[in-house]
């Protein structure tokens, strides 16, 4: 089983049901729509075959909203001779004069191709304009009537940033989880604080590869995915991982290895973008990176170079004590009982050597957990008490034919039953019907 998991970019290459249906297949386990591109009604229509395909097939994948965020406006700016970045850093221009009526008058440095609305970015400025753009308010409107998974917010620079989105999304009378897309330079200033304040990040390696010298973004990678894991928040590397596959049908050995070294350094999840939205092949790109997650995830480093979550808590005991146990007692399964999907977060954060299997009986918890690293989806009705829900969650599980009879398993809950609370319960059964 693979672990990592896989966020896919939906656009004109993969909306259609009838390739949704072959990327459920290849393993897609998040779908993002970019909101930085497309209208109202392909929004809809994409959360619509999604949610279909999901229904078809039983899958709980989870749909993120990417908002786009406070895009840079040459117009703003006011100084001659800066530098300006188009299309994620391909094309450089220099500012030669401004004419005061938002309009600039650039020189090309380094030309090249410009498609239809690429980023536009002034590398080390700081920008003024709010982190949710009336725009962004707008599209969250949208997220709230869809009832989107995650939210991703764009352009982050501090916390604040963070709380503004809860804030906009608490108006709409609207919960989510929230994902901080780090990719200024403000924002690894206060990496720590952002991390601290935020659902999930994602080291977003497009802008920031403008956003600083270039061969900054490997190291700031790592240093992100390790602060992720300690603090016990999933981390999503995106951008040109398979980048080559927008035009061909398999990928490049650097591209195999930037997937493999970004499972080594400890990320949850790996994004697929214009490979699935607009390139040739959407699907064989989502086979690729299953294959590449797969064969990393089996070598050694993978559990052993990951960093564990520590929190002083008995609900992180508990969680630690279950990736341990599991070991010792040969266990195959750790079933963690979710409510909010947190108990089934720490025991992947706590880098168990089995599966862990959320069992909930709410469909938004368990398609939350689509981000979270080597968690299988099990929806289990709510028990009477602790006997009962254990009896219920191996009956859900031997029914999909994930547990076994004779397989050795691992539970953890907090009980009593329906008290919200710590986890404080680890029990180890060996399956006989
Ligand atoms: P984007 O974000 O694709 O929305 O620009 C990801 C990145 O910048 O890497
Ligand atoms: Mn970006």
């Amino acid at each position: 089983m693979r672990k990592t998991r896989i966020v896919c970019t939906l656009g004109p290459s993969s909306v259609e049901v009838l390739t949704l249906r072959r990327l459920f297949a290849a393993g897609m386990d998040v779908a993002r729509l970019n909101f930085s591109h497309g209208d109202e009604a392909t929004h809809r229509a994409a959360v619509k075959a999604v949610r279909q395909v999901a229904q078809e097939t039983g899958r709980y994948v989870a749909l993120l909203q990417d908002l786009q965020g406070p895009k840079i406006r040459t117009g703003a700016l006011t100084e001659p001779l800066v530098r300006v970045l188009l299309a994620d850093g391909q094309i450089e221009l220099k500012v030669r004069g401004t004419h005061g009526n938002g309009q600039v008058t650039c020189s090309v440095v380094r030309g090249g191709l410009l498609g239809e609305r690429k980023g536009v970015a002034i590398p080390g400025r700081s920008l003024t304009m709010p982190a949710l753009t009336a725009k962004d308010k707008q599209d969250l409107a949208l997220g709230a009537e869809l009832q989107f998974d995650y939210v991703a917010i764009s352009f982050v620079r501090s916390p604040a940033d963070v709380q503004a989105c809860r804030e906009e999304m608490e108006r709409l009378g609207w919960r989510a989880p929230v994902v901080a897309k780090l990719e200024k330079l403000q924002a690894i200033r206060n990496l720590r604080d952002i991390i601290a304040a935020s659902d999930a990040v994602m080291v977003a390696r497009g802008d920031l590869g403008v956003e600083m010298a270039l061969g900054e973004v490997p190291a700031i990678q790592k240093d992100i995915i390790n602060r992720a894991n300690r603090a016990g928040v999933p981390v999503i590397t995106a951008t040109e991982m398979l980048e080559s596959m927008v035009t061909s049908n398999r990928p490049t050995r650097a591209e195999a290895s930037d997937v493999a070294n970004a499972i080594w350094d400890g990320t949850d999840a790996v994004m697929l973008s214009q490979e699935t939205s607009t390139g040739a092949h959407p699907v064989e790109a989502v086979r690729a990176m299953s294959r590449i997650c797969l064969a990393a995830e089996n070598h050694p480093a993978y559990l052993r170079e990951r960093p564990v979550w520590k929190e002083d808590s008995l609900s992180s005991a508990i969680a630690h004590a279950s990736a341990q146990v599991a070991t010792e007692v040969n266990a195959r399964y750790i079933i963690a009982f979710t409510e909010s999907g947190a108990t089934a977060l720490r025991v992947s954060k706590s880098r168990p050597p089995v599966p862990v299997i959320a069992a909930s009986p709410y469909g938004a918890v368990l398609r939350r957990t689509a981000l979270y690293a080597g968690v299988i989806p099990l929806e289990v009705g709510m028990g009477k008490d602790t006997d009962d829900m254990i009896d219920k969650a191996v009956k859900a599980a031997m029914a999909q034919g994930i547990v076994r009879n004779g397989d050795r398993v691992l539970f953890i809950a907090g009980v009593p039953v329906g008290k919200p609370g710590q986890t404080n319960m680890l029990k180890v059964e060996t399956i006989r019907e």
